[in-house]
């Protein structure tokens, strides 16, 4: 089937006698038994819950992927990923993550006998020296990465990591699967932060994990089960709502993302005084973007989230409190735009030393709104800017 018709049409209630057309909220922790066993068919919603499961299937079809599981949060799911290690296991991430990726990998991991190596996954030889073969089980990166978009080459790290004896973890929230599947690149295993674009509407946490590999899909079911990790039913029942609109969103979104980012690095090649204060633009959708080529092969279009440098904290600071459409507020790929200083807000929990971020960054989400009034937001709040001090 055409992924616009995926979307839309697959069984919205198995076995429903009603045959509901929108997925029932099973809203119920327990479940009556024919008889005194827990064999088959569900029993309490923390282990399985008929809701959850028509989001898990949606999710699996989307990324191509055998089995997925939904989790309370995308940190949920990474937590739940990190549970197949063992005291002693070795993991090698990128070096531009998700700040709560730093902490979990940085903070939690070390506790638990697991040591973590970060290495710029756009550099494949860089990456492929970290791995300690038979001792790395798991390389984890994110591709564009967030907010610099740097480019990975997904197949690869694949064939780097299997070469060690590691999996390899792709964080698809930035892209979401309508962009990009990594399973189909050589990754073992997608993982998502649901909250941004897949749910799209700025209203859930849950994330996700998809794989292909069956023995994984029932170690990763089991730690979930065990530590109550999974997605609630009203939750699954909003995110498998926005889930329906993923293609119309995302398409609208990167159409107007294209036009802003194209605008800004206008701006940041013009001479005026207020047009320094876009220094550099970072959206692999521009034409001189250095990972273009790989990001082509492996990703079907830029996506809605551009990053720009002003040249001062204080300059992206006033920047912010001037725009007046785009809301200051973490996270991303809602339809609504937002801003966001990430050294002081999403990424504030990664070590100062491992910082690959410049401090002034500032990151744009963008929504479904008119592109015309996102520029003109843009410009008006660049314009009553105090004019550029620093040299030229
Ligand atoms: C937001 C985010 C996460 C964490 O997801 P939550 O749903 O906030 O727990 C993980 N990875 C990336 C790339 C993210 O943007």
């Amino acid at each position: 089937m055409d992924p616009w018709t995926e979307l839309v049409r697959f069984d919205a209630c198995p076995g429903d006698p009603h045959r509901p057309t929108s997925t029932p909220i099973y809203q119920t922790a327990t479940f009556e038994r024919p008889d005194a066993s827990c064999e088959g068919g569900y029993d309490y919603t923390r282990s399985g819950n008929p809701t959850r499961s028509v989001l898990e299937g949606q999710l699996a079809r989307l990324e191509g992927a055998a089995h997925a599981l939904a989790y309370a949060s995308g940190m949920a799911a990474l937590s739940g990923l990190v549970r197949i290690l063992r005291a002693g296991d070795h993991v090698v991430a990128g070096t531009d993550l998700y700040g709560g990726t730093h902490r979990l990998l940085g903070q939690i991991l070390p506790r638990l006998g697991v040591a973590v190596t970060h290495a710029p996954a756009t550099d494949p030889v860089a990456f492929a020296a970290a791995i300690r073969p038979g001792t790395t089980k798991l390389a984890l990166i994110e591709t564009p990465s967030n907010p610099l978009q740097e480019v990975a080459d997904i197949r690869r790290l694949a064939e780097i990591a299997r070469a060690g004896g590691a999996r390899l973890a792709v964080d698809n929230s930035l892209l979401s699967p309508w962009l990009q599947k990594p399973l189909a690149h050589g990754a073992d295993v997608v993982v998502h932060s649901a909250t941004k674009a897949l749910c799209g509407h700025g209203d859930v946490t849950g994330g996700v994990l998809a794989t292909n590999d069956a023995a994984l899909a029932e170690e990763l079911a089991f730690f979930r089960n065990a530590e109550g990790s999974a997605l609630a039913p009203f939750e699954s029942w909003l995110l498998l709502r926005g889930v329906k609109t993923l293609g119309l969103r995302v398409e609208r979104q990167q159409e107007t993302a294209r036009r802003v980012a194209t605008w800004l690095a206008s701006r940041a090649a013009s001479a005026s005084a207020s047009a320094r204060r876009v220094a550099r633009v970072h959206y692999v959708g521009l034409p001189h973007h250095p990972g273009r080529a790989i990001h082509e092969r492996q990703a079907a279009g830029p996506g809605s989230v551009i990053s720009f440098e002003t040249g001062s904290v204080e300059a992206s600071r006033a920047l912010i409190a001037a725009l007046e459409l785009f809301t200051c507020a973490v996270s991303f790929g809602s339809i609504t735009s937002t801003v966001s200083l990430p050294c002081a807000m999403s990424h504030a929990s990664v070590p100062a030393g491992q910082r690959v971020l410049p401090e002034d960054i500032v990151r744009l989400s963008i929504g479904i709104e008119s592109a015309d009034d996102l520029i003109a937001d843009l410009s008006s709040a660049l314009a009553s800017l105090p004019r550029a001090r620093m040299a030229l």
